[in-house]
């Protein structure tokens, strides 16, 4: 077998496994690489000095070689611990919603910059911010945009006008606002002004800036659901593609039954809101 060289990057642990009785396996996201799965071994036993180096939720550079079918970490220095996101549930809850997504949505051996950039610009923010759930919004604004789901904010999804500040409609499946026209003939569930205006200003708008905005807790509700409804089509998409087999794998990795389709899930919610 040709001996293959070792690699080095530099990369997020997204997540880990226990692996054996001492080892990992680390998760890790790379922005040349895409996503790598590596073993860290010996990191569960006492004294051992990789283990703060591998810990989820933090940046580093890797020394990474090819073992019998996954890396194996021969060298790991920390650049980002990012204490906060471990000490405070609110935005380690939000952060490894981020990593989730990314996990579940990036390959192995694939080149991802941007997104890696992406991640590790919100995961900055996320340990600094007072308004964890902010960042995440805005994260996943962006995630869609690069993932090539981009809700449309612009103009109806179904008659292509024009659509003003006033109360529309927002639908998963079709990708974006419908007018109140279309949206009175059945289209999208409701969007208010207020969320409809924050949906615009987070998409020009920085994360830092994005985190400033006072968001009520009935339009933080709104605004959840719609970004729910939309991730679970864009996944729905994604997983579609990938093909059957792997997306039963990568549904049992997470350990949940694969994603119930959007224009299902909006059905029964538009259903459950007429009852
Ligand atoms: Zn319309």
């Amino acid at each position: 077998m040709p001996r293959i060289r070792p690699i080095r990057t530099e990369a997020i642990v997204l997540r880990q496994r226990p692996l054996g009785d001492a080892d990992r396996i680390c998760v890790l996201f790379s922005p040349t690489r895409g996503r790598i799965e590596a073993v860290a071994k010996g990191v569960r036993k006492p004294l051992s000095k990789m283990s703060g180096h591998v810990e989820p939720l933090s940046r580093g550079q890797f020394g990474l070689a090819q073992g019998r079918s996954l890396y194996v970490v021969t060298d790991a220095q920390t650049l980002d611990p990012w204490p906060s996101l471990h000490d405070d549930v609110h935005r380690m809850t939000e952060a490894l919603a981020m990593a989730e997504l990314v996990d579940r949505s990036t390959d192995v051996d694939v080149s991802s910059g941007p997104l890696y950039q992406l991640l590790r610009h919100s995961l900055n923010a996320l340990a600094e911010t007072p308004s964890p759930p902010a960042i995440r919004w805005w994260f996943t604004l962006r995630f869609f945009d690069q993932q090539g789901y981009r809700p449309e904010l612009e103009v109806c999804v179904r008659c292509r006008a024009d659509v003003g500040p006033e109360a529309n409609g927002y639908s998963a499946v079709d990708g974006g606002v419908v007018c109140p026209n279309c949206h009175g003939a059945g289209h999208g569930q409701r969007l208010s002004s207020p969320v409809f205006r924050l949906l615009r200003y987070m998409r020009r708008s920085s994360a830092e800036s994005t985190a400033q905005v006072r968001v009520d807790a009935e339009a933080s509700a709104e605004l959840e659901r719609h970004l729910r409804l939309s991730l679970e089509q864009a996944l729905d998409g994604w997983l579609r593609s990938r093909g059957f087999a792997e997306d039963l794998a990568r549904a049992e990795t997470i350990g949940r039954s694969a994603v119930k389709s959007a224009a299902e899930r909006e059905r029964e919610e538009q259903h459950r809101a007429a009852i």
